[in-house]
């Protein structure tokens, strides 16, 4: 490890990590995921981590969606400022609807690119390709995905031969091993590379699929334990969050407790004088069946807008409503990247376009989704104990405070 110089990134200065730094995001994790692991002993990793260094909850971006909340943890700013506010959106400027995979979307500089910049050596490791691009945005060093862990260059992602890494498979996209994958790999690097800091981010499978205490949830948790109890071995210091939580979005019958936002804004305005965005859509449906419980609607007229927010707020199921300044003042958001009207469900319910643009027969399970303020909490947790002047401080915390605090608050 070398010293290096602080660096400053978004209006926040970060100490050049002084050990390696390890902040691992697990997708949709839901804290209770962990309360149960321990209830039951396989935690003993975080059980320690409880009792000797951080265990406190946090508040994720809304929508509580994976791409908002990824780059708010690597810019340390909300979405407001870094311009990504949902996996989806619709561009007016080309009048289509994209993906927000694309770092042309990314509207300032991730700390990860800083630090190395600054001569830091910097690894990601994502599950999901989708992700690679964004997180690995500007940045020198190692950046691939355990998704295409077999299709690595040196040229784009700075590593050859992941697979002589792991001692495992090439995982299914839709596999717990995903995440583990990325595990596995982060530990052999940090072995091998000695990186000064490692972004590590995983997938919500499981989540989306087993509540906390489901025995396969806790398999999952206690496999998540073994491998930060050997970042923390190794020397590493260790932050976790979530990029988001998880609930139950289905009714008594097991079928998802769905409001399809179309039919209604076609009966109040007649037919296709509002454009519904879902951003939660990614490629990834058998997750979730692009339900979350977050929507973004555009209007044709202006003059809709009371109508429709005053529809929408007597609609069973629906949470909040807002305009775009106001929603967007309200869950710090980018107003060109969102709607004139943004949607909020409640905790068990979940938006959709219409039903025939829902393919619930991909969803194995009954339907866990997220997107809301009810998906907001998250754990924030590090190995190690705070330093004085960040252990006295007070006021809540967000989940793109780790960095932060992994690399400036720890003793
Ligand atoms: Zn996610």
């Amino acid at each position: 490890m070398s010293d290096g110089p602080s660096v400053s990134v978004n209006g926040r200065t970060y100490r050049y990590p002084r050990r390696p730094t390890v902040v691992v995001c697990i997708d949709g994790g839901e804290p209770e995921y962990f309360d149960r692991a321990v209830a039951v002993g396989v935690a003993p990793a975080i059980a320690r981590f409880r009792a000797q260094g951080v265990s406190r909850l946090a508040r994720c971006v809304v929508p509580s969606f994976t791409n908002p909340n990824n780059l708010s943890i690597v810019t340390g700013v909300p979405p407001a400022v870094h311009g990504i506010c949902g996996n989806y959106f619709y561009d007016p400027a080309t009048g289509r609807e994209v993906m927000m995979n694309d770092p042309a979307f990314l509207r300032c500089g991730t700390l990860l690119a800083a630090l190395a910049q600054a001569g830091a050596r910097s690894i990601v490791i994502t599950a999901k390709d989708k992700l690679r691009r964004l997180l690995g945005h500007g940045m020198t060093g190692i950046c691939f995905s355990s998704e295409k862990a077999n299709q690595v260059t040196k040229d784009e992602h700075g590593i050859e031969r992941v697979t002589d890494l792991v001692p495992l498979p090439v995982p299914d996209v839709y596999s717990a091993e995903l995440s583990e994958y990325v595990l596995a790999a982060g530990l052999a690097l940090l072995e091998r590379e000695q990186p000064d800091i490692m972004y590590l981010s995983l997938t919500d499978y499981i989540q989306h699929k087993h509540p906390p205490g489901d025995p396969v949830a806790t398999r999952f948790y206690a496999m998540l334990d073994r491998y930060f109890g050997a970042f923390d071995r190794a020397g590493a210091v260790l932050g976790i969050t979530a990029d988001h939580g998880m609930n139950a979005k289905s009714r008594a019958d097991g079928t998802p407790h769905v409001v399809y936002l179309r039919p209604l804004l076609d009966t109040l305005l007649g037919p296709g004088r509002a454009r519904v965005i879902l951003p939660i859509t990614d490629p990834y449906v058998v997750h979730h069946g692009a339900l979350g419980s977050f929507a973004t609607i555009y209007l044709d007229r202006a003059a809709d807008l009371p109508a429709v927010l005053a529809r929408l707020r007597a609609t069973q199921g629906i949470a909040e409503v807002w305009d775009n300044a106001e929603g967007c003042r309200r869950f710090e958001l980018a107003p060109d990247r969102v709607g004139h009207v943004l949607v909020v469900a409640e905790r068990h319910v979940v938006l959709g376009k219409a039903p025939e643009e829902h393919d619930l027969s991909l969803l194995e399970e009954p339907l866990r989704s997220h997107g809301g303020v009810t998906e907001q909490t998250v754990p924030f947790v590090l190995n190690r104990p705070l330093g004085a002047a960040y252990a006295r401080r007070d006021g809540e915390l967000r989940n793109f405070d780790i960095f932060d605090y992994a690399l400036n608050g720890v003793a």
